[in-house]
């Protein structure tokens, strides 16, 4: 198990120790955590952040770096589900995100290879095709830009793989996920965070509004923290420390895998199958491959970061079907943690029976198209008492 995006990186900062007070306690150093601490310490408090590994170890450095608009659904599905109206606006809310990361990147320049060079839906079944070019349809009556490339319009080796139809939509990105995290992380930190990893939190006691302690574990023992508002940003884990989200969140892996430097193949992130496949090529001609998970998804669920050889197997074999690939080898192969909601969106706001504790989780798979304006978000309930992104994706549609 190594993945490639978290080569060398270890804790750099002191696991807590003993007992403290804070205006607010953050928990989870992946991407939504990372922008929560810098929300808060740019509006001048100075939270404590607390990450049981380290910067980027969970689904925020294990993913394949693609920046997307929409759900895990295709548009006309999502359209289909949530309505109209819901469906354009939670699209909206995704390219606001991506717009959002990539000031962040200037802003901070934070050195992550982030290009816009779009994403290519393809197609593996005439039903499939089908449901793109609706897809395709519906985005553009709606202003988002798609082109459907079919033919000699599909580049040569999509087609020499078998692949017959896509759709380009321009305005996706990527970046490598790891480094973007620890980017933000710096910078709140320097706006003034302080980061404890290998600090695990064993359990939050909300006594009230306005008083909450957060109770650790780590190398340095025991600790706590009291604050008045704790932010929880553990998608996947949620379940473990908030009872609220144990039957709201699941865990669900996903299995990954890179390649040695492969010559120029792939123009952009490229998502297959109902985005169950996923691969793009990074800034040094690694292919970077995961997915498939729908071949064995009972299997594929818990927290464990394992690999599953068959699935690995199968990533392998796919890779062969581009003639160029077949004599790059496999240089690293990992797995991460993704939380599935029960409505396949983002739960963000104040946790049912837990006053005083603010969350953003449940993304499904596709936190880097909804997890930064997340955690600012949950900066804004701290500090101003509202949201409107917490508004749109609210825990109370669950009931309580
Ligand atoms: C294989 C794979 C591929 C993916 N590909 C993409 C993609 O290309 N594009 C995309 O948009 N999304 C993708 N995703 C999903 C995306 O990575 C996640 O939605 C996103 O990273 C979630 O960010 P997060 O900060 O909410 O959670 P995480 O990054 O998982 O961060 C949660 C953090 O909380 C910490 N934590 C948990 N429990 C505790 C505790 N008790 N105490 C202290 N710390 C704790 C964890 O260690 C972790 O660092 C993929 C996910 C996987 C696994």
């Amino acid at each position: 198990m190594n993945p490639y995006w978290l080569e060398g990186l270890k804790p750099e900062t002191a696991p807590l120790a003993g007992d403290h007070r804070a205006d607010v306690v953050v928990i989870g150093a992946g991407l939504c955590g990372a922008s929560a601490a810098l929300s808060l310490a740019e509006a001048g408090l100075a939270p404590v952040w607390l990450e049981r590994g380290f910067v980027s170890v969970g689904a925020s450095g294990r993913n394949a770096g693609f920046v997307l608009q929409g759900t895990a659904e295709r548009y006309s599905r999502a359209i289909a589900v949530m309505g109209h109206d819901r469906a354009r606006r939670v699209h909206g809310w995704s390219r606001e995100n991506h717009a959002a990361m990539a000031e962040a990147v200037t802003r901070f320049g934070i050195d992550c290879a982030y290009q816009k060079r779009g994403s290519l839906q393809l197609a593996c079944s005439t039903e499939e095709e089908g449901e793109l070019l609706e897809s395709a349809a519906r985005l553009a009556e709606d202003g988002f830009p798609a082109t459907v490339l079919g033919g000699e319009d599909l580049p040569a080796c999509y087609r020499d793989a078998g692949f017959r139809l896509g759709v380009h939509l321009p305005d996706d990105g990527e970046l490598h996920p790891a480094q973007f995290v620890r980017g933000l992380s710096r910078a709140a930190r320097s706006a003034g965070a302080t980061l404890h990893e290998a600090t695990s939190v064993s359990r939050i006691d909300a006594q009230g509004a306005g008083d909450v302690t957060v109770h650790t574990s780590g190398p340095a023992g025991a600790g706590s923290v009291r604050a008045s508002l704790v932010v929880v940003c553990t998608n996947a884990y949620a379940g473990g420390i908030l009872p609220f989200f144990a039957d709201k969140v699941d865990p669900v892996r996903g299995q990954m895998l890179a390649t040695a430097p492969a010559p120029a193949l792939f123009g952009c992130p490229v998502y297959a199958d109902h985005g169950y496949d996923y691969w793009r090529q990074d800034e040094h001609g690694r292919v970077v491959l995961g997915g498939w998970r729908n071949l064995d998804p009972s299997a594929e669920v818990g927290t464990d970061e394992v690999l599953h050889d068959g699935i690995q197997s199968r990533m392998v074999e796919f890779l062969h079907r581009f003639a160029a690939l077949r004599d790059v080898p496999v240089t690293h192969r990992w797995s991460g943690t993704m939380g599935f909601s029960r409505d396949g969106l983002p739960i963000c706001g104040p946790v049912p029976g837990a006053p005083g504790v603010v969350a953003a989780v449940g993304f499904t798979g596709h936190g880097f198209g909804f997890a930064f304006l997340a955690g600012k978000a949950m900066a804004e309930l701290v500090t101003e008492g509202r949201s409107d992104f917490a508004d749109a994706f609210p825990s109370r549609r669950f009931g309580i």
